[in-house]
């Protein structure tokens, strides 16, 4: 790993097309990804248990499109270290991964630091909270879709989809031709929304064509689409039995004498997606605040350079863009980053440029046909847990509101929220409107929970090796005071 020039961390769409296309250039590529298989959400492939099986047709598709993009990795000058989470990251780009050790071998501790690195970490699915939520049975919709795409298998028999945004039907066409029975789309946008904001599509006809060919397969299939409305509360005891959803006003909020309860054994939600910037926050890269998608993005200049020179950032931790956006951002950084090092890298096409604000603008259309609306905070009564790896209750986030705390750093000091082993990925985007919505301050000011290394949990015998490598006795001027650390 001493020759590498460029690392990529995250092999979905956008850091296979930038590895490709910076080894295509000459430049020795890592490709890293802390799953098993390369592709990301988009593409992911099914397990190799699952070779020649068949998949429903809008899945077969995307699997082969994917296989496709994926076949551009075997490159002489790429190396893919699967199964390796980059757990830390520091502004003159030295990576610190761990990879699980697999069919017998040892874990692996190691650090490296490359002349060139890109980040291509993806995103997180965003899920607003309501009573009964945390009952087995309810899931995010992404969480459905790897369930059939990675193991060929449904995550239920009769299954409610909700939240906002086209992956609510993208993924109920994948499930109901998978064989599972749709009992409804339950989507938060009224009708007059679609119709305010249809202008926004003109041209993108293949976008429109698509969404409209799903809607006609899900009408076809007896699919119910509820418009206007919400999931209240999940039913049940020990797992989900049904689901009581209502409709809401332009805000979000209930309507009286609107509720109707659904008979399923899922439920599937989405809210959008908020990008995954803890890698190039670690590093010191400037973020802005997306609105579109009102989450924090980082910030590139048009080559997809960050603010820290050499540090490139691409596909959804730049905005959340869909997988056209991340092949091209991909190209361009891959490009870019070989041409710094002095290899010959094409230039990127007018076309090609022309191609890439299309498709973001698309994409920030969907935002604004899609937004949160602040009556969905009031769905999570006090006594639901928001934060499930600490257990904090919405009541205790609001009481710490009405207290003074009015961002999350705040609110994680008082309550312990965004502490525990997901590190604020599933309740940072709940809490930050929760926020807004009780201090009246833009989501923007609720800010995001520190990043801080290890990124995910890991051994702490890794750590320990890691330390034990790295430390020298020095003196080291915390907030919490004066700290000695010294090598073992
Ligand atoms: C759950 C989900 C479902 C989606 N479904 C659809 C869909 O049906 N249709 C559609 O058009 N779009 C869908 N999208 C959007 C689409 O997946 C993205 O637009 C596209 O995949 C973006 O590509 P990317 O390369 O930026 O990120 P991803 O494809 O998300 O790839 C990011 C990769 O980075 C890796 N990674 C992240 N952090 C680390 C780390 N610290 N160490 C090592 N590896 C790391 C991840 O394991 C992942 O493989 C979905 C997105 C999500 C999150």
């Amino acid at each position: 790993m001493s020759d590498i020039d460029i690392a990529v961390v995250g092999a979905g769409p956008a850091g296979v097309a930038a590895a490709v296309t910076a080894a295509q250039a000459g430049a020795r590529v890592l490709l890293i990804d802390e799953q098993g298989r390369a592709g990301g959400q988009y593409f992911k492939q099914p397990a190799a248990a699952l070779a020649g099986s068949q998949f429903p047709p809008a899945l077969a598709a995307n699997i082969q499109k994917g296989r496709e993009l994926l076949a551009g990795l075997a490159h002489a000058r790429i190396v893919q270290r699967l199964h390796t989470l980059v757990w830390d990251v520091t502004p003159d780009r030295t990576l610190r991964l761990y990879t699980a050790g697999q069919e017998g071998r040892a874990d692996v501790v190691e650090s490296l630091t490359a002349k060139r690195l890109i980040i291509a970490a993806g995103a997180y699915e965003r899920v607003m909270p309501f009573p009964g939520w945390t009952l087995p049975g309810v899931m995010t919709v992404g969480g459905a879709q790897l369930l059939l795409k990675g193991q060929g298998l449904l995550p239920g028999r009769r299954l409610l989809l909700a939240g906002t945004g086209p992956l609510l039907q993208v993924a109920g066409v994948q499930l109901h031709q998978a064989g599972a029975e749709i009992a409804a789309i339950v989507e938060l946008q009224g009708g007059g929304q679609f119709l305010s904001r249809a202008f926004d599509f003109w041209g993108h006809w293949d976008k429109v064509g698509q969404a409209l060919d799903q809607r006609r397969q899900l009408a076809r299939a007896g699919v119910p689409f509820k418009t206007g409305r919400v999931v209240i509360r999940a039913l049940g005891e020990q797992c989900v039995t049904g689901a009581v959803i209502g409709k809401v006003d332009g805000d979000g909020r209930l309507l009286p004498r609107s509720q109707e309860t659904l008979q399923v054994d899922t439920i599937c939600l989405n809210f959008g997606f908020v990008p995954a910037t803890e890698l190039t926050r670690l590093a010191g890269c400037r973020q802005r605040f997306d609105p579109h998608f009102g989450a924090l993005a980082t910030e590139t200049n048009e080559e997809m350079e960050t603010s820290q020179p050499g540090i490139f950032a691409v596909g959804e931790v730049r905005g959340i863009g869909g997988v056209d956006v991340a092949l091209i951002e991909g190209q361009i950084a891959g490009a870019v980053a070989a041409r710094q090092l002095g290899y010959q890298a094409a230039e990127v096409a007018p076309a090609q440029w022309e191609a890439w604000r299309r498709a973001r603008s698309v994409v920030e259309s969907l935002g604004a046909m899609f937004p949160l609306r602040p009556g969905l905070c009031e769905l999570a009564t006090d006594e639901v847990v928001v934060c499930r790896c600490e257990e904090v209750t919405a009541g205790e986030i609001r009481e710490a509101a009405r207290g003074g705390a009015t961002d999350l750093n705040a609110l994680k000091t008082w309550t312990r929220a965004g502490m525990g082993r997901c590190q604020g990925r599933v309740c940072g985007p709940i809490i930050a409107q929760m926020l807004a919505q009780a201090t009246g301050l833009p989501v923007e000011a609720a800010g995001a929970f520190t990043a801080r290394p290890p990124l995910k949990p890991l051994p702490l015998a890794a750590l320990a090796a890691h330390a034990s490598a790295a430390m020298q006795w020095e003196d080291h001027a915390t907030q919490y005071g004066y700290v000695r650390t010294k090598n073992q």
